[in-house]
Order: C-alpha cells, then structure tokens, then sequence
C-alpha cells in the first residue's frame, strides 16, 4: 500500500466536517459454494447498487466516537454505537495504515436498514474510509481504500464501487458489470432483521438434509449478466437468482407471503435482497414502482416501502 502523505490538513467544510453517502445493495444473482474449511461459502454474485443511501459525517474529536441516528436505532437490537460498529473499524483500520492518530467523531445517518441484506453496515464502513480520509488528509488511493475495504468485509468493497459487478471469492473481488440502463425496484422492509451467518447455516442444513440444491462452486451468472446488457427489465426479472433465499424463507415463513404478495401487486417479479429479510421487487419503470409500492404500502405486508433505482454511485463526498 503506498500513501502520498501520512496525514496533514483534510479538506473539510467550513463547520470542520466531512459527509460522505454510500449505497444499498441488492444482489441481483446469488449463488453460494460449499462451505470451505475456512468458515465461508465461495460465492458468485452480481451487486447493483441501489438509490438508498446512508450518511456519514465526520469530524475532529478526541479519540473516536460514535453516534447513530435513523433506521435502526430503536428496537430490541440497535446497531452499536462502540467497536462492534464497522465505521469504528473503518476508523481504526485506516488510521494505523496511515500512521494517523485515529481522533474522529463519527455521526452515522442510517437510512438502509439494518441486518435486512442490503449491505448497510457495509455502506457505512465505505463511506467512512471516504470521509476520514478527507478529514485526515491521509491521499489514500481508491486502490488504497478498496484494499482496506476487503479487510473490513465481503460486501465493503463493492459499496466503496458501487454501479453494477460481478463479486466472486467471498464476494469481494469484483470485476465491473455493463449496464444498459437504470432499473426501478421497490424495496420491501420486513419487521425486524436476519443476521447473515444463520442465514448461510441454514443453507448448509437444507442442503445437508437434501431440501436445497447442492452449490457446484462455480456458479454461473451469465443470465444475470447478459440481462443487465441487453437491457428490458423482464429480461433481468427473468434472470434473478438467489441461493440464499430458500433459506431465508425457511427462517422467516412469513416471506413466501411477501414474495407473493410483491408479484401478485405486479412486480416483473420479486427476490429476497442478500441474507434477507428485505424483499426487492423489480418493476417495469418508474411509474409502475411508484404504483407498485402504493399497493404494497396499503396491503401491510411490509413494516415499510422503498421505492429506488439502480445502479447508483458507490461512496462519495457529498458537499
Ligand atoms: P449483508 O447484506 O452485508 O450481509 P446486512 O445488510 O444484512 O448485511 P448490516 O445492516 O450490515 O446487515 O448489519 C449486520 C449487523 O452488523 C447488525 O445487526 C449490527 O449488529 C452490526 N453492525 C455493525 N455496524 C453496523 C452499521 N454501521 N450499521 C448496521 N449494522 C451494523
């Protein structure tokens, strides 16, 4: 890793602060591996980034702190606001790489909620790099963060990218995608989360049980691929695909329902989003998202709805 200076003044806005947004993900194809001696599935999947984006603003403190507003601050299991937090990692991570004394006060906005499969821990540890990095002037490379990304997490990396890519390997090696167009989704947000590492175990269970399809580990995303070329939503709507889900449904019945109801609405057609338990309903275009999401709205399958499009920038500085 090289670095152009090992701190120095940052570039922050008149306030001494720094914000940047990162996005949700959906993964459009999902398909999961054996479990390696390692602990982790291989995977092959294709990320879209999606218009739901959490905040994050930093700024000088004494030490580093934490502060959490938004989604997910409320009920039984709030996201911590402590080193349990990926942004508190983040911070730790890059400051030690860039022989900086990790001082920040981090505020995090959360608008993706959280352990719902949309990858939102993983956007905020993105645009945390993003945003410390301007605070503490420490010039690290895209190259830089993406490399510190990967040591945060499996789905960090392609929130720091963003737009549309392949991941293989436990999802973060990423080879950019072609996409022809922007897609309108509506996302459905269940009651209470799923936590990734149950959703994967699972998976092995069904599959140890012979009630889910073995993984081959090289799982081909060439439909999926080809559909985000060529281009018409119903061919995407064709081509979605998640190993995952099976799963998730064994562990929330109540989303055999949420599928249905998203597809009897008049989604092109609807998958689990990641581990779960948010639900992605791709529609036509916009204005059959919009109405898409009046109906699920009024129907109370969901706890709320969000209507988004894809792909979207990854971490950025915004103001
Ligand atoms: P993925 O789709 O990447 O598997 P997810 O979207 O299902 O993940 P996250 O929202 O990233 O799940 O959060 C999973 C868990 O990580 C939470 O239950 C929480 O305890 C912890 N966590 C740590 N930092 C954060 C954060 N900044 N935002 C949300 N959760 C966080």
């Amino acid at each position: 890793m090289s670095w152009s200076s090992s701190g120095g003044p940052g570039h922050t806005r008149g306030d001494g602060t720094v914000t940047a947004h990162a996005p949700a993900k959906v993964n459009v194809s999902l398909a999961v591996g054996p479990l390696r001696p390692d602990g982790f599935h291989t995977l092959q999947t294709v990320y879209l980034a999606v218009s739901l984006l959490d905040t994050v603003t930093v700024r000088r403190g004494d030490g580093l702190s934490v502060t959490v507003t938004g989604e997910g601050t409320g009920g039984p299991d709030p996201v911590p606001t402590d080193r349990r937090n990926l942004v508190w990692r983040a911070a730790e991570l890059l400051a030690e790489q860039a022989g900086v004394v990790a001082d920040a006060a981090i505020a995090v906005d959360k608008a993706i909620p959280a352990a719902a499969g949309l990858a939102g821990g993983s956007a905020d540890a993105a645009a945390a790099l993003v945003a410390l990095d301007a605070l503490w002037g420490t010039h690290a490379t895209r190259g830089d963060l993406t490399a510190l990304a990967a040591r945060l997490g499996s789905d960090v990396p392609f929130s720091l990218a963003g737009g549309v890519a392949l991941g293989s390997g436990r999802g973060e090696q990423l080879t950019p995608v072609l996409a022809r167009r922007q897609w309108h989704w509506v996302l459905g947000i269940a009651e209470g989360g799923l936590a990734t590492p149950a959703v994967y175990a699972e998976l092995d269970r069904l599959r140890a049980a012979g009630r889910a399809p073995e993984g081959d580990g090289a799982p081909s995303p060439e439909p999926v691929v080809a559909a985000l070329r060529s281009g018409p939503p119903r061919a995407l709507a064709a081509a979605l695909t998640n190993d995952l889900q099976a799963a998730a449904v064994s562990l929330r019945p109540a989303l055999r329902r949420a599928l249905r109801a998203a597809t009897d609405a008049g989604a092109l057609a609807a998958l689990v989003s990641g581990s779960g338990p948010t639900v992605a309903a791709l529609a036509e275009d916009e204005d059959a998202a919009v109405r898409l999401a009046a109906v699920l709205a009024g129907e109370g399958v969901f706890r709320t709805v969000r209507v988004v499009h894809g792909p979207v920038p990854g971490a950025r500085l915004v103001g």
